[in-house]
């Protein structure tokens, strides 16, 4: 059988997106500007201009920037889109958490939760990573290989998705429903900080989306040596996925630990800048039955806290298909609790949001596998036999 070849026919390939601007920081727009010929000396100006409008009117469309000179503005939507990574899905619980599923490439997905009613109104739990490296034994995420590290453009996009559902543009200081960031979602923040600490300068920019430092929390299972280095360069808030009080039990839960031990660990945290009763550091810790759970290890916890400025949040265990464990029962995480209260910790429980539509914490995964080069190779390989072949 004799097939024709026609070269210039090729149906099965998307045409080749412009890149999108929305998201990038203010000095990736200026050397977007530059690379697109405009002078250096009106570069930064330009950056500016389109950081109000991106980030503070949360336009999506250039005819929109009215100081922009038209020919300028044509110039740019010949190169560059306004748009956000596709929403692959998007699902609302009962109890109001919206939970996203963002496309940031093919086969690239990562998860945002919005919890209303957190931090001073809502919070927004945003990836710092696709899949994770940690493999903490009780984290869903922990049982998908990491994909990838999400660009700083990608992570600014979370909330630009998150903004737009709640219709929360232009920014504005009053009624905001999202209030607070918290790098909570997928991956380990630390293992990406360039991209992160990039992230924190968009997100807490006062001319664009304007959340600040202080409502910022990055969290982290504890990779020590870069616990002082987030600080200084971010000044955001700080929280440890701490979950055991001994060594012996937090190698097993949260491995990271054989790496860097609760000694290490805390002398890390002990280095973060500018901790005081009014910055203090966020320890979770999740609340597994018969595993973690002992009065015993509520008052150790108290004793290793001590000294550093703390608020303890106690997480119920939130359950995944699979899971090798359960939530401690409801009187065992109160009487818990009622040791780290007695000991100064207002309010140390909490309640569980968005079980229903799997966006609690620890519960967040996605599809998303990676892939070997040979395997990108052989897909490459089909699409295009299956191109040429249409
Ligand atoms: N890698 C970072 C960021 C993820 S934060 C870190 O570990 O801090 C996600 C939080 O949810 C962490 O405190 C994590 O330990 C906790 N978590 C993971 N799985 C959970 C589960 N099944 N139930 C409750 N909390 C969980």
């Amino acid at each position: 059988m004799k097939i024709e070849l026609d070269l210039s026919r090729r149906p099965n390939a998307a045409p080749a997106a412009l890149p999108s601007l929305a998201g990038l920081s203010l000095p990736a727009l200026k050397a977007e500007m530059e690379a697109m010929g405009v002078d250096p000396k009106k570069s930064g100006m330009r950056a500016k201009q389109l950081r109000r409008w991106i980030h503070h009117f949360g336009t999506q469309d250039f005819a929109d920037m009215t100081d922009v000179a038209k020919e300028l503005r044509a110039q740019l939507a010949e190169r560059y889109i306004l748009t956000r990574p596709e929403i692959a899905d998007h699902q609302v619980s009962r109890d109001g958490t919206q939970k996203w599923l963002t496309r940031f490439g093919p086969g690239i997905e990562g998860e945002s939760v919005f919890i209303p009613d957190v931090g001073k109104a809502g919070a927004l739990c945003v990836s710092s990573q696709v899949g994770c490296t940690l493999n903490c034994t009780f984290c869903h995420t922990g049982t998908q290989k990491l994909v990838r590290n999400l660009t700083a453009q990608e992570i600014v996009a979370q909330v630009l998705i998150a903004r737009d559902e709640l219709g929360e543009w232009p920014t504005s200081t009053e009624n905001r429903r999202l209030t607070n960031i918290v790098f909570m979602g997928m991956g380990e923040p630390l293992y990406n900080l360039d991209n992160v600490a990039e992230a924190i300068d968009t997100i807490s920019d006062g001319d664009g989306i304007a959340i600040g430092r202080r409502r910022i929390t990055v969290s982290t299972a504890g990779v020590a040596p870069k616990i002082p280095e987030l600080g200084h360069r971010t000044s955001a808030a700080l929280a440890i996925s701490l979950h055991a009080t001994h060594d012996d039990l937090r190698n097993e839960i949260v491995p990271i630990n054989r790496k860097y031990d609760l000694q290490t660990l805390f002398d890390a945290i002990r280095a973060y800048p500018d901790l005081s009763n009014s910055k203090r550091v966020t320890f979770e810790y999740v609340m597994l039955k018969g595993v973690n759970d002992s009065l015993a290890e509520a008052r150790d916890l108290v004793r290793l806290l001590k000294g550093v400025p703390a608020k303890i949040n106690l997480i119920p265990f939130n359950p995944w298909p699979g899971a090798p464990y359960e939530c401690s029962d409801w009187e065992t995480i109160e009487a818990f609790a009622e040791v780290v209260n007695r000991a100064g910790y207002a309010s140390p429980i909490r309640t569980p949001r968005g079980r229903d539509i799997f966006a609690a914490c620890g519960q967040l995964r996605s599809e998303s596998v990676k892939k070997s080069a040979a395997e990108k190779r052989r897909e490459a390989l089909a699409a295009e036999a299956g191109g040429k072949a249409g």
